[in-house]
C-alpha cells in the first residue's frame, strides 16, 4: 500500500465519490448558518441539515465533501489519544432519499480496500443491534465473517439528535496490530485503547423519531457518513497517531524547533507537543472563518483553545510569542484545501499576535492575584483552594485549571476542584439556556417551514423597478393559504419579483403589489430557505388569489438612496484597506436608504488623521464619477481578478462582482448606483468599537449628508441667537462667557467668604475661660457645614489655644461643629463627645475625633441652648 499523503487522499476520496455521480462541493464555514442547536460545524452532515430536512432542494442527490470540524467535546483527549484533535476534517458522503445501505456500504469497502488499498482482514465492521440488513451486507455481499461483524448498542451505533431524522449506524474499524494495543486479554473492536481504530461512520438515517423513543420509517431515506481524514491517513501512513501524518508532522516539528525540545523524549513534554500541534490548527482555521475571541460562545471557544496553546508553550520553555509563527506553518500546508487560509492570512497572523499579547498581560495579573490567595489561605489556615476562586482565575484570567493546580501544588496547596466544576456547571447551564434550541433544525418554527420547498423566486430587480408576474404561494401570519383579503396581513409569493429581499447587508425593499382591484403594502422583503422571496405586508384594498398574475413595484426613491449608501461601502472598504492596512475585512454592514453602517477587523480606534484619510479617497473616487458594472463568473475566476470576498461566506457556482472602475471589485448580490458620481458625496459621521478587534463605522451620502449639516447648521444658529451673536462669531464670544464666568466665581468665593466673617461679628469678645481652657461658643447665622469648618479653623487660630464650638441655623436644619487644640485636648476636651451631649439639644446626633467633630440637627431653637450649655459641658471633661 502507498503511504499517501493527507492533500492526496482528500482528493482520491472526493474524486471517488464524484465518479459514483455525487457533487463535490467545498467545506462549509466552520459557523453554523441559520443554526441555533450548534456553535460550531463538528461533522460533515451538519451544514447539510436542510437537505436532510427537505426544507431545502439539494443541487443533486449525491454530495460528497471533505468539511472542517470543531469538536470541544474532544478538547480533554486531545495530546493524550492517538486519534483525536479538536480540529479534523471529515470526509462525508450523502444520499438525500437517493442510494442506501448497499452502495453506501460496498462503496466504503470498495474505497477502503481498492482505491487506498487497505488490507481487507484488518477491517471489521460493526452495525446497530438489531440491524440485520447491514449486518447481512456485510457478512453475505462483502463476505466478512460472522464473528468479524460487532454488534453494538444504541449508544454506540444509532445516531440521533433529540427529535427528528435519525437511524442505526455502521461503523468501520481498522486493526492496526498488537503494538499499538493495551495488551488486555478482552481488548477488541471497541476498546477505548488505540488498537482498533474507528475510521468510518455510515448513518442510514431511515426512521423519524419524536424524542420519546417511537420511530416511524421514513420515505426518503438518507446516507451520512463521516471519515476522519486524519485517522484515515494515520492507519495508510501506517504512523502512531494523527499528530504523524504528513501536513501535521510539518507543524509538529515546526512546535519542536520553536520550543526546542524534541519529540517522543519526555511523555509529558509530548502531551503539550501535540496539544499545541492541535489547538493552532483550531484557532487558525476558526479566525479564518471570521471567529473573534470573546467571553462568550464559539469565541470563548477560540479564546481556550488559543490561551492553552499559549500556556503549555510555556510549559515548554518558550519565552516569546509563538502561535504566529506556528499559524503560518498551518496555512502552508492546508492552503491546498483551504485557499481562504492564504487570503486571510495577515489578518489570522495579526489577530493571533494581538490575543496572545493579550493573554500574556492577564498571565501576570493572575498570578498576582493568586499569590494574594495564597496568602489569605495561609491566613485562615487552610490547604485547599475554594473552587469558586478556581474558576474565578479560570474565568476571568484565562487561567485553565490545571495551571492553577500545578503552580499550587508546588506550594503543598490543593483545588477543590468539585467546587470547581460546580462553578464551571453553573456557568454552563446559563450559557445553554442563553441558547435556546427550537428544533431539529435549530432555527424558529415559522410558518414558512410549511411551504412546499421546491418553490424558488427568481430575482429581476437588478434593472427593474416594476415587474408582472404570478402568486406562487400565500400565507397569513400563522398559516399557508389561498386568499388574502383587505385587513389580512400576510406573505405574497410571486415567481417573479423586482423586490430585493435583506441580505448581504442591505436593507430590503417596499412598495405595493397590485391587481386592477386590489392592493397590497409590502413592508419587508425577505429570503428564505430554498431561495424564496416573500413580500411581508398587509392588504390594504381588495383580494389576492393563488395563482393570479400581480403586479410589483418598489419604491424607486428609498432603492436609490440604498444604491449610494451600499456604493458608497464598497469604497470605504477600499479606502479603509489603503489607509489601514489589508487586515481589514469586512465584519458585518447594514445599508438602509438613511445611512451604512460598516464594522470592520481593526484593532484600535482610528485617529482624527486616518478618518479624513478616508473620507478624502472615497469622495475623490465619487468625483472621479466611475461606472459600476455587474458581472457573474465562477468563484474562481472571481477570486483570480482580486475581489474581495466576505469571511466564510458559501457562495454558489456563480458569483456576482461588482467593480467600480479599477478602484474596488467585490462579490456582492447588492444593488447599486450605476456609476459613483451619483453618490455625490460620503460623510463618516461616527467611529466606535462594537468588540475585541471590530471597528464601527456610521456614514451618510448624498442628500443624507445635507440633511446632516442642515441639521448641524440649524443647531449652530440656535447657539448663536442664544449667545446674542452671529455663527461667525461663536466661538470667540463663548471663550469671552468663559472668562467671564472664571471671574465671577472667583469673586463669588471672595464675597462669602467676608459674608461669613461679617455674620460673626466680633466673636472673640465671647471668648470665656473653663478651668484655664479658653473656650469661644457661639452662634451664627446660615452658615453651612464646610463653611462652620472654614470658620472654625480660622477661629482656632486666632484663639492660640481651647475649644471652639458653632452652631448655625440654616432653614431648618443646625448645622454643630466642635474643634479643640492639642493642648485643651491635654488636659481632657474631647471634640466628640462634646458634640455628642450638644447635638441633642438641637434634635440631632453625631461625634467625631477628639480634636474635630460635626453633627446635624432638626431644632434650630435649640441652637441658644448649646451655647448657654457649652461651658458646663466642657467643665465636666477637664481634670
Ligand atoms: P470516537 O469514538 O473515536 O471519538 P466518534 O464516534 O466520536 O469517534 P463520529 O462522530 O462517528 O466519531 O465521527 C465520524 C468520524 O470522524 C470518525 O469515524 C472519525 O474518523 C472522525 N473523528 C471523530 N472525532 C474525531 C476527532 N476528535 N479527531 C479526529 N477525527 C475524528
Ligand atoms: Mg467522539
Amino acid at each position: 500500500m502507498k503511504a499517501y499523503g493527507v492533500n492526496e487522499l482528500r482528493k482520491m476520496y472526493l474524486d471517488f465519490f464524484e465518479s459514483k455521480d455525487h457533487l463535490k462541493m467545498n467545506s462549509f464555514s466552520l459557523v453554523p448558518q441559520n443554526d441555533k442547536s450548534l456553535l460550531l460545524i463538528n461533522s460533515g452532515m451538519a451544514p447539510l441539515k436542510p437537505y436532510f430536512t427537505g426544507q431545502e432542494i439539494p443541487p443533486r442527490n449525491r454530495i460528497t465533501t471533505c468539511q472542517k470540524c470543531i469538536r470541544t467535546g474532544d478538547i480533554e483527549n486531545v495530546g493524550k489519544t492517538a486519534r483525536h484533535g479538536t480540529f479534523f476534517e471529515m470526509l462525508g458522503n450523502f444520499s438525500f432519499g437517493d442510494y442506501f445501505k448497499t452502495e453506501a456500504i460496498h462503496w466504503s469497502w470498495e474505497f477502503l480496500t481498492e482505491v487506498v488499498g487497505l488490507e481487507a482482514n484488518r477491517l471489521y465492521p460493526s452495525v446497530y443491534l438489531d440491524d440485520d440488513e447491514a449486518f447481512d451486507i456485510w457478512n453475505k455481499e462483502i463476505g466478512i465473517p460472522a464473528e468479524n461483524i460487532f454488534r453494538f448498542g444504541k449508544e454506540d451505533n444509532f445516531w440521533e439528535h433529540g427529535a427528528g431524522p435519525c437511524g442505526p449506524c455502521s461503523e468501520i474499524y481498522y486493526d492496526r496490530g498488537e503494538k499499538y494495543g493495551c495488551k488486555k486479554p478482552d481488548c477488541t473492536v471497541g476498546c477505548e485503547c488505540d488498537r482498533y481504530i474507528e475510521v468510518w461512520n455510515n448513518v442510514f438515517t431511515q426512521f423519524e423519531g419524536d424524542g420519546n423513543g417511537n420511530y416511524t420509517e421514513l420515505s426518503n431515506k438518507n446516507i451520512d457518513t463521516g471519515m476522519g481524514l486524519e485517522r484515515l491517513a494515520t492507519v495508510v501512513q501506517d504512523v502512531d497517531s494523527i499528530f504523524d501524518v504528513d501536513t501535521i508532522k510539518a507543524l509538529r516539528d515546526k512546535v519542536c524547533e520553536v520550543a526546542g525540545v524534541a519529540y517522543k523524549k519526555d511523555a509529558k513534554i509530548d502531551v503539550s507537543i501535540r496539544l499545541i500541534t492541535d489547538h493552532i490548527r483550531s484557532v487558525t482555521f476558526m479566525i479564518s472563518d471570521g471567529i473573534i475571541p470573546s467571553n462568550e460562545g464559539r469565541g470563548y471557544v477560540l479564546r481556550r483553545l488559543l490561551r492553552r496553546a499559549a500556556r503549555h508553550g510555556r510549559l515548554l520553555g518558550i519565552k516569546d510569542r509563538f502561535l504566529a509563527t506556528l499559524s503560518t506553518t498551518v496555512i502552508k500546508e492546508s492552503k491546498d484545501g483551504y485557499p481562504e487560509l492564504e487570503e486571510k492570512k495577515d489578518y489570522i497572523l495579526k489577530l493571533l499576535t494581538i490575543e496572545e499579547d493579550n493573554f500574556n498581560k492577564t498571565i501576570d495579573q493572575g498570578l498576582t492575584i493568586l499569590s494574594e490567595l495564597e496568602d489569605t489561605m495561609v491566613k485562615d489556615g487552610t490547604k485547599t483552594l475554594s473552587g469558586e476562586d478556581a474558576f474565578k482565575l479560570y474565568d476571568t484570567y484565562g487561567f485553565p485549571l490545571d495551571l492553577t493546580k500545578e503552580i499550587l501544588e508546588e506550594k503543598g496547596f490543593k483545588v477543590d476542584e468539585e467546587g470547581f466544576q460546580k462553578a464551571m456547571k453553573v456557568q454552563r447551564e446559563t450559557a445553554r439556556s442563553a441558547r435556546a434550541v427550537t428544533n431539529y433544525m435549530g432555527t424558529d418554527e415559522t410558518v414558512y417551514q410549511q411551504l412546499d420547498p421546491v418553490l424558488t423566486s427568481a430575482f429581476v430587480g437588478y434593472d427593474k423597478v416594476s415587474h408582472s408576474s404570478k402568486i406562487m404561494a400565500l400565507t397569513t401570519e400563522s398559516e399557508v393559504t389561498e386568499e388574502l383579503i383587505a385587513g389580512q396581513s400576510g406573505t405574497i409569493f410571486t415567481e417573479e419579483t423586482p423586490f430585493y429581499a435583506t441580505s448581504g447587508g442591505q436593507a430590503a425593499d417596499t412598495g405595493i403589489i397590485t391587481t386592477v382591484d386590489a392592493e397590497f403594502e409590502v413592508e419587508d422583503t425577505i429570503k428564505l430557505q430554498g431561495g424564496k422571496i416573500g413580500h411581508v405586508g398587509k392588504v390594504t384594498r381588495g383580494l389576492f388569489k393563488l395563482s393570479e398574475k400581480v403586479n410589483l413595484s418598489i419604491d424607486v426613491n428609498r432603492r436609490l438612496a440604498t444604491g449610494k449608501n451600499h456604493s458608497a461601502t464598497h469604497l470605504l472598504q477600499k479606502a479603509l484597506r489603503l489607509v489601514l492596512g489589508s487586515h481589514v475585512e469586512q465584519a458585518g454592514s447594514l445599508v438602509t436608504n438613511e445611512r451604512l453602517r460598516f464594522d470592520f477587523t481593526h484593532f484600535s480606534a482610528l485617529t482624527k488623521e486616518e478618518i479624513q484619510r478616508v473620507e478624502e479617497i472615497v469622495n475623490a473616487e465619487i468625483a472621479e464619477a466611475l461606472p459600476v458594472h455587474t458581472d457573474i463568473m465562477t468563484i474562481e475566476e472571481a477570486k483570480k481578478t482580486g475581489a474581495m470576498a466576505l469571511f466564510g461566506e458559501k457562495y454558489g457556482d456563480n458569483v456576482r462582482v461588482v467593480s467600480m472602475g479599477g478602484f474596488s471589485k467585490e462579490l456582492c448580490g447588492g444593488t447599486h448606483v450605476s456609476n459613483t458620481g451619483n453618490i455625490l458625496v460620503f460623510k463618516i459621521v461616527s467611529e466606535t468599537g462594537v468588540a475585541a478587534g471590530v471597528r464601527r463605522i456610521e456614514a451618510l451620502t448624498a442628500v443624507g449628508v445635507f440633511a446632516y449639516y442642515n441639521e448641524l447648521e440649524k443647531e449652530l444658529n440656535l447657539a448663536a441667537k442664544a449667545a446674542k451673536t452671529e455663527p461667525v462669531n461663536l466661538t470667540k464670544k463663548i471663550e469671552a462667557f468663559q472668562e467671564e464666568i472664571k471671574a465671577l466665581l472667583s469673586e463669588n468665593e471672595k464675597l462669602k467668604n467676608k459674608l461669613a466673617k461679617d455674620a460673626l461679628g466680633d466673636v472673640m469678645n465671647q471668648v470665656t475661660e473653663v478651668k484655664g481652657v479658653k473656650l469661644l461658643a457661639a452662634k451664627v447665622p446660615d452658615v453651612d457645614m464646610n463653611g462652620l469648618r472654614n470658620l472654625g479653623d480660622q477661629l482656632k487660630d486666632k484663639l492660640g489655644d481651647g475649644v471652639v464650638i458653632l452652631a448655625s441655623a440654616m432653614a431648618d436644619k443646625v448645622n454643630l461643629i466642635a474643634m479643640a487644640t492639642d493642648t485643651a485636648m491635654a488636659k481632657g476636651a474631647h471634640a466628640g463627645n462634646l458634640i455628642k451631649e450638644l447635638a441633642v439639644l438641637v434634635g440631632g446626633g453625631g461625634g467625631g475625633r477628639p480634636n474635630m467633630a460635626q453633627a446635624g440637627g432638626k431644632n434650630p431653637a435649640g441652637i441658644d441652648a448649646v451655647v448657654e450649655k457649652a461651658p458646663k459641658t466642657l467643665e465636666n471633661q477637664l481634670k
